[in-house]
């Protein structure tokens, strides 16, 4: 290669301090011999300049070019001190760019930590593109990861909190299903944190390690209607209006009305839902909000329900469903108190068991709930599309044995901001090229 192309080649290299000196496809891989550009060096002892005493070959890979991976052989530079009184005799050059004894360069393992934080993209899909193992990736995941997801200012600025509790391990022979709960910036849609357990404890932990200004500065949180968060919340968070949001309250009423048609199911039929059965047909339809439902969904709800629910059990869960969804779409709080009487009156009424027990939970939690209206309708969005992004990471990694592990995924997937540079659109504007 001449002068002039390897002054090219070396731009388009762009690593800093270095510069090609030849290249060639081996193997279906690049491979570039590189050397740093510098040529006087002072002692790291003495500071007197140095003398060169030669070079070592060093692999290390970098980023693919041309969808190729690509391997580095750089010319490591010796040097020795000339200055007899210096205890220091030789030493290897060092760069920024490449860690000593480094199987990737710095910048390859941030573009590591990248695709699989931010794209979700599987350590091993990326440890194929960049010729490696997966150790070595899911090493750079960790350190460059650790230094995003550590970086205090990422929490700052929240002013309602959400927490939801998702599950981190299905259930297996040995362990049973694990949960952790997740804390939420409710404005920002960002998860902050999660915490091992669905624990008053774990929750009270986090919140033990934040500074005082922060709490100050939360005014809303809102929750999964379990005691034991808002018992976690009483101390740090006592100013802060607590809140079951729409999100939440509407889960646990689709859950009873699976439960519902479940035990209808089991007893009219005798045995679970199958492919034909009308209530295993409807059981999505029965799940949607009642707006939402297209005519032709309306048809088959009351189609499945007339074949399948002779004794109209599932009909009323899913009218008490409704209801509870009434509160939440009442406007102000006047008649969000009146819907939430409608609630009451129906489940009265009904008499279904499952019913009964989340009028209960309703009942214990109704400040909470009407709270909601006092906050303006705290948004519940977040927190679903937080919850999608927990499942998307969770399909990627297979499940996860590591809590550590997963948190860092998480965290890396739907908690922290990525620069990412935007590239110029080709099809813009652009200065015309004079021949
Ligand atoms: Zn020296």
């Amino acid at each position: 290669m001449g002068q002039h192309s390897s002054a090219s080649v070396s731009r388009l290299l762009g690593l800093d301090g270095f510069q090609v000196l030849a290249a060639q496809v081996v193997g279906g891989e690049w491979q570039l011999e590189v050397q740093t550009t510098a040529t006087v060096i002072g002692c790291v002892g003495c500071g007197v300049p140095a003398k060169p005493h030669g070079r070592r070959q060093v692999r290390v890979r970098d980023l693919p070019i041309g969808g190729r991976p690509v391997v580095l052989l750089w010319r490591k530079r010796l040097w020795r001190c000339r200055e007899p009184a210096c205890r220091v005799r030789t030493w290897t050059e060092r760069t920024p760019a490449v860690r000593p004894r480094a199987v990737l360069t710095e910048r390859a393992r941030a573009e590591a930590c990248r695709r699989v934080g931010k794209d979700a993209h599987a350590v091993a899909a990326v440890a194929r593109d960049l010729g490696v193992g997966w150790q070595t990736v899911m090493r750079a995941v960790h350190e460059h990861g650790t230094q995003l997801v550590e970086d205090p200012t990422r929490l700052e600025g929240v002013a309602a909190l959400g927490l939801d509790e998702t599950n981190f391990l299905k259930a297996t022979r040995r362990t049973p299903t694990r949960c952790v709960t997740g804390l939420v910036d409710l404005q920002g849609g960002r998860l902050l944190d999660v915490v091992a357990d669905r624990t008053r404890g774990a929750v009270e932990g986090w919140l033990g390690a934040r500074p005082a200004a922060w709490l100050a500065g939360v005014g809303t949180v809102a929750l999964d209607p379990w005691r034991g968060y808002a018992s976690a919340l009483v101390a740090p968070l006592g100013h802060a209006t607590v809140v079951v949001d729409h999100f939440h309250a509407v889960r646990l009423a689709n859950t009873v009305v699976d439960q519902v048609r479940r035990r209808v199911q089991q007893a009219t039929l005798g045995h679970r839902g199958r492919k034909r059965d009308p209530l295993y047909r409807i059981r999505k339809l029965l799940l949607t909000a009642a707006e939402q439902l297209t005519e032709r969904g309306r048809v088959r709800l009351r189609a499945g329900l007339s074949t399948g629910d002779p004794t109209g059990e599932v009909a009323a869960a899913w009218q008490g469903k409704e209801l509870l969804r009434a509160v939440y779409a009442a406007v102000g709080m006047p008649a969000a108190v009146v819907a939430m009487g409608r609630f009451y009156h129906w489940v009265d009424g009904v008499g279904v068991a499952e019913l009964s027990r989340l009028a209960r939970t309703v009942k214990a939690w109704e400040t909470e709930i009407l709270a909601w209206h006092a906050t303006g309708g705290c948004s519940n969005g977040p927190t679903e599309a937080v919850n999608l992004l927990v499942k998307k990471v969770k399909r990627v990694g297979h499940g996860f044995r590591n809590f550590t592990n997963y948190r860092l995924r998480l965290l890396l997937h739907c908690g922290v901001t990525w620069q990412t540079p935007r590239p110029a659109n080709l099809r813009g504007r652009s200065p015309r090229l004079v021949a």
